[in-house]
C-alpha cells in the first residue's frame, strides 16, 4: 500500500511513500507520519490518501513511523486545504503550514526545547523518554540530530511526540523566533488550613506580626471575591511587602505556585452573568436573522457602531450551544481577542476558548484536541481558528467582516479568511453571520442582490445618538498648529476636565515620516528599499517601515553637504509629544507598532485605558478596530488627508470605513460623543459622507465607480508581483510574461508597471493585475493560463530566478 502525504513545505505537489506491512492495519488518513525527504531531511507529514497502486515511475521510500493513534483532523479539513491551494494558487503544504499549530509540525529543522513550566513528575516516562527529558532539562534545547545520537537510533519522532504530549518539550520551528513561556505566580492557602476549624484556630491564635495577619486577611478576601489570587495583584492591592508574603509562605500558611500565564483558564463557572435583555430592535434583528438563516445560510448583520451587534452574536451562539453544537467567532486581529474574550466569558464561562497563531503552543494543541472531541463549544479567534478540527461546527460569526486583516498577505496561502469561511461553511452545512457597521462593498453588494440575507440595526442601544462630526479645515490654520488645531485642543481639554477620555487617530507611526534637506531637497532613503526613512525621536533613529532597517540620524546632507534638515509631516510620536507639551498633567499613551509589540502589551494598554488610568490614547489603526470603551467622548482624526490620498481602487472604501469606525469609538455608552476631523479637502465626497454617517450614500457612490471601471464586485482581481535584484530582469520577465498571455486576457491587464514603492529588501518589483470576468469558468481558465506561463518562466534560462508572487482577490 502507498500513501500520498502532505509535507508542510511549498512543494509543487504531494509525494508518495510506501506503507510498510507492519503499519498497514494502523495507518489512517489524517494521521501524521514521519518521512524522509531527500537524503536526510525528516518531516512529520499528514496522510491524505491511501491506495494500492505503486507509482509507475519511481520507488517510494517507506514511511518511518506513525505519530498519532488517531487522525488529528477530519476529512473535511483536508478537503478545505485542497480547495484553498487550488483557489489561492499555492500548495497544500503551504496551507498545512498555516493550518496546524507548530507542535504538530516537527521536522529536521525543529529545535526541541525544555518546558520549564511543565508539571510532569517523570513517573510516566519510559526509558527513552526519560533520557531525553533529562538531557533537555540540562541543555534546555536539543536538535533532532542530538536526540538521534542520544538514543542511538534514527527514528525518534514518536518519542519526541510523546514528550510534547506530556508537556515536557516544546517545538520551536526555527531558531529565530525564540519562544518564551510567560509565568505568573498564584497564591494559594496551604491545604492544612483548608478546613474552617483549622483556619479559625490559626486566626484566633495569631499573636505577633500584625502586618502578616493583615495580608492573610486580604488574601482570604481576594480568594473569596475573585477565586484566584495573583501574587502581583495581591501585593499591589493590599500594599503588603514581599517580605511579609515570604514570611507567610515560610510559616506554611500560604503557597506560591507558578503557572503559565496563558493557561487555558479552567474556568469552572459556566458563565455567571445573565444574558442582557435584548432591546426591541435587537430582538427583531435576532429573529430576522434566525428566520432568514433557515433558507439563506449566509447573513449580513449591518448595524451602526454601538448598536449591539455583539449582543446579537451572543444570542445566536447561545442558541447553537443549547443544541450542543459548536460555534466559531472570528475577529480580524489577534489584538482584539483579549477584550472580546472578557466580554464573552461573562456569558459562556469555560466552554469558550481563544485560539490564534501567537497563542501559547502547548495550549493550541490542547484546544485543537478539545475542539476535535467537541469538549470546547465556542472558539474565539483570528483567521487561523478556521482550521481547527471542529466536530460539529454549525455557526461561524465573522465580526468586522470589512476588515482588511482577514486577508493573509505574507506568506502563502494568501487567503481571505471571510471568504474561505463562507466556502467552508457551505461544505459542512454551517451558517455564517458576517457583521459590520461599514460592510465591505462586495458583501453589501451580495446582500443587496439577495445572495446573502440582510438585517439592519439603525439605532444605538439605549437610543444613544451617533457622535456629531465636526470638520476642521487645516488650510485655514496657521501652519505651526496644524498637528493639533486650537479648536481640537480646546475640546480635548474640556473633555478631560469632565473626566472623560479621548482617542486620537493618526495613520503614521514615528515622529516625522521623512526629513528633507532645506538647501537642496535631498531626502534620506533606505539603502535596501525605495522608501523614505521615518524619524523616530525617542529612539533617535531613522527607520525603514518596509524592511525594518534602522539608521543613525543623518546630520549632513549626502547631496550638498549642508547640515539643515526639516521634518516633514508627522506621526503618532509627535502627536504624543505635542499633547504632553500642551496639556501638562494629562496622561497620554501611545498605541502603535513601535510601542506595542506583543499581544500582552496591547492588552495591558487597553485594560489601563478601560480602567481610566489613561486620559488620551493616541494610535494608528490599532485604535480604530472594534474596541468598546464606555468613557470615550471625543475622537480626533488628526490627518484625514493621509487616508484619502493613495492610489488604490479601494481608497474610498478604506477611508470611509476607517473614519466611520474610529468615530464609532466615541460616546458608546451614555453621552453623545464628538468627533473632530482635521482635513484640508473639506469637500471630498467621502469626508462629506462620513460627516453624515451615511453608509448608504457611500455605497451608492462607490458602487457606481466600481461598475464604471469594472472593479470588484463586478470582476475578480488577480495580482502578480515579479521580484528580482536586477531591475531590468524583473522588467523583462514581466513583459515577456505579459506578451505570452492571450489577447483576450491582455486586454484586461492593468500594467505591467512599477509600484510606487518599487524596491524592497534589495529586490525590484514589477506588478500587473488582471481583471477577470465573473462568468462561471473565467477564473478557472485564466488561472490555468497564468500557471502555464509561470511554469514556462520558471524554467526560462534568463528569468527562472525571478520570484513571482500570485495574489487572488488582493486587498
Ligand atoms: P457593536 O458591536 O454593534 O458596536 P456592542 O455590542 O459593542 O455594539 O454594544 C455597544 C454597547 O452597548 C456595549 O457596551 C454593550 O454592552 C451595550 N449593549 C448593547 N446591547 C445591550 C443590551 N441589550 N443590554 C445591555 N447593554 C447592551
Ligand atoms: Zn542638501
Ligand atoms: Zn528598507
Amino acid at each position: 500500500m502507498y500513501a500520498e502525504i502532505i509535507i508542510p513545505l511549498a512543494l509543487p505537489k504531494n509525494y508518495t511513500w510506501m506503507i510498510p506491512d507492519t503499519m498497514q492495519s494502523e495507518l489512517m488518513i489524517g494521521m501524521r507520519v514521519e518521512v524522509m525527504l531527500g537524503a536526510n531531511k525528516r518531516y512529520a507529514g499528514i496522510v491524505k490518501k491511501i491506495f494500492p497502486e505503486k507509482p509507475a515511475d519511481f520507488n517510494p521510500k517507506p514511511i518511518l513511523s506513525i505519530l498519532d493513534d488517531e487522525p488529528i483532523l477530519y476529512p473535511v479539513q483536508m478537503a478545505l486545504w485542497e480547495w484553498m491551494a487550488q483557489y489561492y494558487m499555492c500548495t497544500e503544504g503551504e496551507v498545512m503550514q498555516a493550518a496546524i499549530p507548530s507542535h504538530l509540525k516537527i521536522s529536521s529543522e525543529s529545535v526541541f526545547i525544555f518546558n520549564e513550566a511543565h508539571t510532569n513528575d517523570g513517573k510516566n516516562l519510559n526509558d527513552s523518554e526519560y533520557i531525553i527529558s533529562e538531557a533537555l532539562e540540562i541543555k534546555k534545547a536539543l536538535s533532532l540530530l542530538e536526540i538521534q545520537k542520544l538514543l542511538d537510533k534514527k527514528s525518534v519522532y514518536p518519542i519526541i511526540n510523546k514528550l510534547i504530549q506530556k508537556g515536557i518539550c516544546i517545538v520551536q520551528e526555527n531558531m529565530k523566533d525564540k519562544y518564551k513561556i510567560k509565568e505568573e505566580t498564584f497564591i494559594l492557602l496551604h491545604p492544612n488550613y483548608k478546613s474552617e476549624a483549622a483556619l479559625e484556630t490559626l486566626l484566633n491564635d495569631w499573636t505577633r506580626a500584625p502586618k502578616q495577619l493583615e495580608l492573610l486577611l486580604a488574601f482570604l478576601h481576594y480568594e473569596k471575591t475573585e477565586g484566584e489570587v495573583r501574587q502581583k495583584e495581591m501585593l499591589e492591592k493590599s500594599g503588603a511587602s514581599n517580605a511579609q508574603l515570604k514570611a507567610l509562605i515560610d510559616k506554611g500558611v500560604l503557597i506560591a505556585e507558578k503557572r503559565k500565564k496563558d493557561r487555558l483558564q479552567n474556568d469552572p463557572s459556566s458563565g455567571n452573568q445573565d444574558f442582557h435583555q435584548l432591546s426591541e430592535q435587537q430582538k427583531a434583528a435576532f429573529s430576522s436573522i434566525q428566520n432568514q438563516l433557515e433558507t439563506n445560510p449566509v447573513h449580513l448583520l449591518h448595524g451602526i457602531t454601538g448598536s449591539g451587534k455583539t449582543q446579537i452574536y451572543v444570542a445566536l451562539i447561545n442558541a447553537v450551544i443549547k443544541q450542543n453544537k459548536q460555534a466559531l467567532y472570528l475577529l480580524p486581529e489577534i489584538a482584539l481577542t483579549a477584550q472580546m474574550i472578557r466580554r464573552l466569558k461573562q456569558y459562556f464561562g469555560g466552554s469558550i476558548a481563544i485560539y490564534h497563531s501567537k497563542f501559547n503552543p502547548n495550549e493550541r494543541v490542547e484546544i485543537w484536541n478539545k475542539v476535535k472531541t467537541g469538549e470546547i463549544k465556542i472558539v474565539l479567534g483570528a483567521r487561523s481558528a478556521l482550521f481547527l478540527p471542529y466536530k460539529d461546527l454549525s455557526l461561524i460569526i465573522i465580526d468586522e467582516e470589512h476588515d482588511p486583516s482577514y486577508k493573509q498577505q505574507e506568506p502563502a496561502p494568501r487567503y481571505q479568511a471571510r471568504d474561505t469561511a463562507i466556502y467552508y461553511a457551505n461544505q459542512i452545512n454551517a451558517k455564517v453571520v458576517v457583521g459590520s457597521a461599514t460592510p465591505s462593498v462586495e458583501t453589501y453588494f451580495n446582500a443587496e442582490s439577495k445572495k446573502y440575507g440582510y438585517t439592519y440595526l439603525s439605532e444605538r442601544f439605549n437610543k444613544g445618538a451617533l457622535p456629531t462630526i465636526h470638520l476642521i479645515d487645516t488650510k485655514k490654520q496657521p501652519s505651526n498648529t496644524t498637528i493639533l488645531t486650537p479648536e481640537l485642543l480646546a475640546s480635548i481639554k474640556k473633555i478631560i476636565d469632565n473626566n472623560k477620555q479621548v482617542i486620537l487617530f493618526q495613520n503614521r507611526r514615528g515622529y516625522a515620516p521623512y526629513l528633507i534637506c532645506e538647501t537642496c531637497g535631498w531626502i534620506p532613503h533606505c539603502e535596501h528599499c525605495d522608501v523614505t526613512l521615518t524619524y523616530h525621536k525617542a529612539k533617535n533613529i531613522l527607520s525603514c517601515h518596509y524592511c525594518g532597517a534602522s539608521y543613525p540620524i543623518i546630520a549632513v546632507c549626502k547631496a550638498c553637504g549642508k547640515q539643515h534638515f526639516k521634518q516633514k509631516s508627522f506621526g503618532t510620536e509627535q502627536i504624543e509629544e505635542k499633547l504632553n507639551q500642551s496639556l501638562p498633567g494629562v496622561v497620554v499613551a501611545r498605541m502603535d507598532l513601535d510601542n506595542v509589540k506583543g499581544k500582552n502589551e496591547h492588552d495591558q494598554l487597553i485594560q489601563q485605558f478601560e480602567q481610566k488610568q489613561i486620559d488620551i490614547l493616541v494610535g494608528t489603526q490599532m485604535v480604530v478596530k472594534g474596541l468598546d470603551f464606555e468613557n470615550v467622548d471625543l475622537v480626533g482624526i488628526v490627518d484625514a488627508d493621509s487616508l484619502l490620498n493613495f492610489n488604490h481602487y479601494r481608497v474610498n472604501e478604506r477611508a470611509f470605513q476607517m473614519m466611520e469606525q474610529v468615530s464609532g469609538r466615541a460616546g458608546r455608552k451614555n453621552d453623545q460623543g464628538k468627533v473632530y476631523i482635521q482635513v484640508s479637502q473639506m469637500q471630498h465626497p467621502i469626508v462629506q459622507l462620513v460627516q453624515k454617517h451615511d453608509y448608504f450614500g457611500f455605497y451608492a457612490f462607490e458602487i457606481q465607480n466600481r461598475k464604471h471601471f469594472a472593479y470588484p464586485p463586478f470582476s475578480r482581481l488577480v495580482s502578480l508581483l515579479f521580484k528580482h535584484k536586477e531591475n531590468n530582469i524583473a522588467e523583462e520577465a514581466i513583459n515577456h510574461f505579459f506578451q505570452s498571455l492571450s489577447p483576450a486576457i491582455q486586454k484586461t491587464v492593468l500594467g505591467p508597471a512599477q509600484p510606487i514603492v518599487n524596491r524592497v529588501r534589495n529586490k525590484y518589483i514589477w506588478e500587473l493585475a488582471i481583471k477577470i470576468s465573473k462568468q462561471p469558468d473565467a477564473l478557472q481558465m485564466a488561472k490555468k493560463q497564468l500557471l502555464h506561463y509561470i511554469r514556462l518562466l520558471q524554467v526560462h534560462p534568463r528569468y527562472k530566478s525571478v520570484q513571482i508572487v500570485i495574489d487572488i482577490d488582493p486587498n
